[in-house]
C-alpha cells in the first residue's frame, strides 16, 4: 500500500518550529492588547455567497481559488447550500459584526483574529493552499470615528510596533489611496479608456483583466507589461477632495510618529473591497512572496453584505511568512562577527590589526575593515558583516576609549578598550 501524505500546498507543523509560531502568536496578542483589541473567532467554513459579495466574484481569490462545495440537503425539500472553506477572514469578521449587531454599541469594533485560510495557489516558497494569517480590524459606526484617518494611522503605527517587537528588521511599508466609492468608477472609466489601445499588446491574464476588472491590471508582474503600465493614469490624479484630505492626514500622522513609509501608486491590492488606504509590508528576506502582510479601508463592506453603514480598517499578515523572515533574519544573525572595526585613516590599520587580535584572542569574532575606506563604505561594510561596529581614529588611539554603534539599536557609545578585550566566557 502507498504511503498517503499531506495534500500538496498543505505542511505539518513540528516541534521544535512551532514554538517559534507560538512566540509569533503570543507577541501578537500581547501587542493587540495594548491597543484595546479583542480576540474573534469565527467559522473555518461560510456560505459561499459571503465572498462572492464580500471579496468580489471578479477577484482571483474567488474566481480561482476556493475550495467550495455543496453541503448535502438535510431534507428533500431543501436545495443544497454551497460552502467554502474561508479564503481570507475579512468577510467573516464583518459578516458576524452584522450578524450580531455590534454597530449597536455605538462604539468602535477592534478585532483580531489568528488562524488557517485557504486559498488554491500553485504551492511554492512562502505559498501553501492552507496558510495561517493574524489579523485585524476596526470597524464601526460613522459616530464613533471609524472613518478617521487616525485609525488608519493607528493600526500602521500598530503594525509598525508588532513587527518591531518581534525583531523584523528591514521590513517596507508601502501605502497609496485607492479613492471613495465615488472615485473609483472615475478612475475605472479613464483606465478603460487607456487600455483600449493597449491591451492587446498585454499579457492574457491582463485581456481578461481589462475587460471584467481594470484595476487588477496594476497588479501584474509579468515584466513585458511593466513598461506599458506605467503609461496609464494613476489613482492618485482621480481622488476627490474628500479622499485626498484622508490620505495625506493619514500620511502626517505617521511622519509624527516616526512610522516610514513609500506611496505605491501602483498598490490597488487583490480585493474589491478596499477603498481609500492600502497598504503592504515587504520584506526582501522572502524572495519572490514578498509580501508580510497587507490591508486597508473598507468603507463599504458591510452594506455589500446586506448590513448597515460601518467604515472600517483591517489588514492581514501572513503568519507562515513572518516564521521564514524570522528564521532567516536568525540564520543571518548566526552568521554576523561580533565587531567590524574601522580604522579611520591609513595610519590607524595597524592599530586595527592589533585591537582586532586582542578581541580575537579574547574569544570575539572580529572584521577588519581597512583605512582607505570612507566613513560611509565602513558602515555600509560593517552593517553586511558585523552586529556593531567599531570606530578607531587617533583620539581613540590615545584615549583607549573606544567608540561603538550597535547596528540593530543605532545606539552609539563609548567604551574603554580594556573593558571590551576582557576574556569571553565560553
Ligand atoms: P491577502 O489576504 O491576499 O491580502 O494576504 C495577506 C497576507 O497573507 C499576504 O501579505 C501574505 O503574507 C499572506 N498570504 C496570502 N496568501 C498566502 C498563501 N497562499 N500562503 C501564505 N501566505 C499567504
Amino acid at each position: 500500500m502507498s504511503t498517503l501524505k499531506a495534500v500538496r500546498g498543505t505542511r505539518d507543523l513540528l516541534p521544535p518550529e512551532t514554538a517559534l509560531w507560538n512566540h509569533i502568536e503570543a507577541t501578537a496578542r500581547r501587542v493587540f492588547a495594548r491597543y484595546n483589541f479583542g480576540e474573534i473567532r469565527t467559522p473555518i467554513f461560510e456560505d459561499t455567497q459571503l465572498f462572492a459579495r464580500g471579496v468580489g466574484e471578479e477577484t482571483d481569490i474567488v474566481s480561482k481559488e476556493m475550495y467550495t462545495w455543496e453541503d448535502r440537503a438535510r431534507a428533500q425539500s431543501e436545495k443544497a447550500q454551497s460552502l467554502t472553506l474561508r479564503p481570507e477572514n475579512t468577510a467573516g469578521v464583518v459578516r458576524a459584526y452584522i450578524e450580531h449587531k455590534l454597530g449597536e454599541t455605538g462604539m468602535l469594533q477592534k478585532l483580531y483574529y489568528i488562524g488557517p485560510q485557504f486559498r488554491r495557489e500553485r504551492p511554492q516558497k512562502g505559498r501553501y493552499r492552507q496558510f495561517y494569517q493574524i489579523g485585524a480590524e476596526v470597524i464601526g459606526p460613522h459616530s464613533a470615528g471609524s472613518e478617521s484617518p487616525l485609525r488608519d494611522a493607528e493600526v500602521l503605527e500598530m503594525l509598525a510596533t508588532l513587527l518591531d517587537e518581534l525583531g523584523i528588521t528591514g521590513w517596507t511599508l508601502a501605502l497609496n489611496s485607492v479613492g471613495s466609492a465615488s472615485d473609483r468608477p472615475r478612475y475605472i472609466a479613464a483606465l478603460r479608456e487607456a487600455l483600449k489601445d493597449k491591451v492587446a499588446q498585454m499579457c492574457g491574464d491582463c485581456q481578461r483583466r481589462a475587460e471584467t476588472n481594470p484595476l487588477r491590471v496594476l497588479d501584474c508582474k509579468v515584466p513585458e507589461d511593466q513598461p506599458i503600465i506605467d503609461t496609464l493614469p494613476q489613482i492618485a490624479d482621480f481622488l476627490d477632495d474628500a479622499s485626498r484630505a484622508h490620505f495625506t492626514a493619514v500620511c502626517e500622522a505617521l511622519a509624527a510618529c516616526g512610522v516610514k513609509y513609500e506611496i505605491n501608486p501602483r498598490l490597488v491590492r487583490g480585493l474589491d473591497y478596499y477603498t481609500r488606504t492600502t497598504f503592504e509590508f515587504t520584506h526582501d528576506g522572502l524572495g519572490a512572496q514578498n509580501a508580510l502582510l497587507g490591508g486597508g479601508r473598507y468603507d463599504g463592506l458591510s452594506e455589500m453584505l446586506g448590513g448597515p453603514k460601518a467604515p472600517g480598517i483591517g489588514f492581514a499578515m501572513g503568519e507562515d511568512r513572518l516564521v521564514l523572515t524570522l528564521a532567516a533574519l536568525s540564520a543571518r544573525e548566526a552568521e554576523l562577527a561580533d565587531y567590524f572595526i574601522a580604522p579611520l585613516g591609513e595610519s590607524l590599520n595597524a592599530p586595527a590589526l592589533e585591537l582586532a587580535r586582542a578581541l580575537r584572542q579574547a574569544g570575539l569574532r572580529i572584521e577588519v575593515g581597512d583605512g582607505s575606506f570612507r566613513l560611509k563604505k565602513s558602515f555600509e561594510t560593517g552593517n553586511k558583516l558585523a552586529r556593531k561596529i567599531i570606530l578607531l581614529g587617533e583620539d581613540e588611539q590615545q584615549s583607549g576609549i573606544l567608540t561603538v554603534k550597535d547596528f540593530a539599536s543605532g545606539e552609539q557609545s563609548k567604551i574603554a578598550r580594556a573593558e571590551l578585550v576582557k576574556p569571553s566566557k565560553e
